[in-house]
């Protein structure tokens, strides 16, 4: 086997239930596939509903102690949560490396940005203020106190295997809830090993529960938490079509939920940006993880007088990018994460040919490499009736538009049912305040690329779902306020 572990037991195979490592109950498993060579790295739990019921039962069973724990005890167990991953460091980003393709550099910084929501939330869950109503009558005062909202489910996509979950994990444990967890097909390893040194830090048994499923046993496994009056809420990442779906069924039981849903990020250049450093940013946020992140630049709309000279840049830097597997030390992108992901850029891309796009580099599947590669892309006229102005194309391609006006650009960037990320360079205050305020998304960089930090408040709008994750608001998903109108005072 090609993944070497300082420590061999972080590569787990069965699912956190109850404290226990157990397998599915009907002891079926699936194989977890290196999408740079296609060989398999381990078989692991294939859960199913009685699974996912134990789950459920033994974070009900956990509850209550949990919640009336001090925040600053959770805070305390969390605190050594983080300490243990930052010690697992190397072998957590070459698991997470294995499993998604991710260059090494890039999964230690996931590992270390995943980790900061622990270290986050330790520290936010022991500042949950409620408030105390100004009077309005005498003799009564009025309360309103934070709870734990109680069994929380949480479901998270392969892209960020490690910072998914602990973006949501992190900040239901510290405020007092129990969890139950399903991380995606293609990545259990980072998680299961992620959960172990949580349960090894302290947390309690029942606390944290994680089950891993096939793509087909997951939705089973799901359904099972959705009808479930037991959990209270759902914490979700992935795709739009499956957010709305679990909209659907968790009308069911009324759960509150939490949506991270897909993006179709555009970029801007204005004519008075510093176009290095427009590069620059395009290059930190389409490229990293090889362009499978939601907050990508999907549409990249250049204003006509820097077009030339940004398109041109940015082609000779594209076209210098190292592809290779995530063990090379030079790796810059990786294999995408499955063959269905590559079909759907090659897909994406030749639609954009036939309507009329010219390839300025990449632009071709690169089988030499390895299974799953794609060539980092750069394509100029694109046009709005292309799949890759209305999909997210999620890998290393960048269509460039020429636009000429401020308003005709607003208008381009939000003919999207999307809103989850926008990009804008300037160097026009007034004009960047008119366009922020006018871009219907929830995440600006502005003369920025890099937007991810635990201190800020992570979320969309419209068919980018709803919730937020990291920062204070992070933690208000996962709590319900209870109002006290205390009498007789008078
Ligand atoms: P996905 O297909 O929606 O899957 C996300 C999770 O849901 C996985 O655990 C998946 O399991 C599970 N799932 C799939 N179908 C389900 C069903 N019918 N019922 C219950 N669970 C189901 O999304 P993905 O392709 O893994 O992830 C890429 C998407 O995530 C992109 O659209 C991206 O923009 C979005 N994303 C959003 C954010 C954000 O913060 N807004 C962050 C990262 C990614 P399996 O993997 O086993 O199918």
């Amino acid at each position: 086997m090609e993944l070497k572990l300082k420590r061999e037991a972080l590569l787990r195979r069965q699912n956190l239930i109850g404290g226990e490592w157990t397998d599915a109950v009907n002891h079926a498993c699936f194989p977890v596939v290196n999408p740079a060579t296609g060989a398999v790295i381990a078989h692991v739990a294939n859960s199913g509903p009685a699974d996912a019921r134990a789950a459920t039962d033994a974070a009900a069973k956990a509850a209550s102690d949990w919640r009336a724990r001090l925040p600053r005890e959770r805070a305390e167990i969390l605190r050594r949560w983080h300490a243990s991953i930052l010690d697992n460091a190397e072998d957590l980003a070459a698991l997470m490396s294995a499993e998604q393709g991710k260059p090494l550099p890039e999964a230690r910084n996931e590992v270390a940005y995943g980790a900061s929501y622990v270290a986050w939330f330790a520290e936010e869950g022991t500042r949950l203020y409620g408030d105390l109503i100004p009077q309005q009558q005498r003799g009564k005062q009025m309360r309103a106190v934070k709870e734990p909202i109680g069994i929380v489910a949480a479901i998270t996509p392969w892209n960020f295997p490690m910072a998914m979950i602990t973006r949501k994990i992190a900040p239901a444990l510290a405020v007092g809830c129990t969890v139950v967890a399903k991380p995606a097909e293609d990545t259990p390893l980072t998680a299961l090993a992620l959960v172990g040194l949580a349960h090894d830090a302290g947390v309690p048994a029942g606390v944290l529960n994680l089950l891993s499923a096939s793509r087909e046993q997951g939705i089973e496994v799901v359904g099972d938490w959705l009808a479930d009056e037991r959990v209270r809420k759902v914490t979700f990442t992935g795709s739009t079509a499956v957010g709305k779906h679990l909209a659907r069924e968790s009308a069911q039981t009324l759960k509150k939920l939490s949506l991270e849903l897909g993006g179709n990020a555009p970029f801007i250049v204005f004519d008075d940006a510093d176009v290095e450093a427009a590069v620059a940013g395009l290059l930190a946020a389409k490229f990293r993880n090889g362009g499978q992140t939601c907050v990508c630049p999907n549409r990249i709309y250049v204003q006509s007088g820097v077009f030339d000279a940004f398109a041109r840049t940015l082609a000779a830097h594209v076209g210098e990018l190292h592809v290779a597997p995530a063990t090379d030390p030079g790796a810059q992108i990786g294999p995408m994460i499955n063959a269905k992901a590559v079909d759907k850029i090659e897909r994406h891309v030749r639609d954009a040919l036939v309507k009329g796009a010219t390839v300025l580099v990449g632009g071709r599947r690169l089988a030499e490499k390895g299974p799953n590669y794609y060539a980092p892309t750069v394509i100029a006229n694109a046009t709005s009736d292309m799949l890759v102005t209305s999909e997210e194309t999620f890998g290393p391609v960048a269509p460039l538009y020429r636009f000429t006006s401020e308003d005709e650009v607003i208008r381009l960037a939000n003919d999207t049912p999307y809103g989850l990320a926008a990009y804008v360079y300037t160097r026009d205050h007034r004009r960047a305040e008119r366009v922020c305020g006018a871009l219907e998304v929830g995440v600006i960089g502005l003369n920025e690329g890099s937007v991810a930090s635990e201190a800020a408040p992570f979320g969309g709008v419209k068919a980018s779902g709803y919730g937020r994750e990291g920062s204070r608001y992070g933690l208000d998903d996962y709590l319900s306020i209870k109002y006290i109108c205390q009498g007789g005072l008078d």
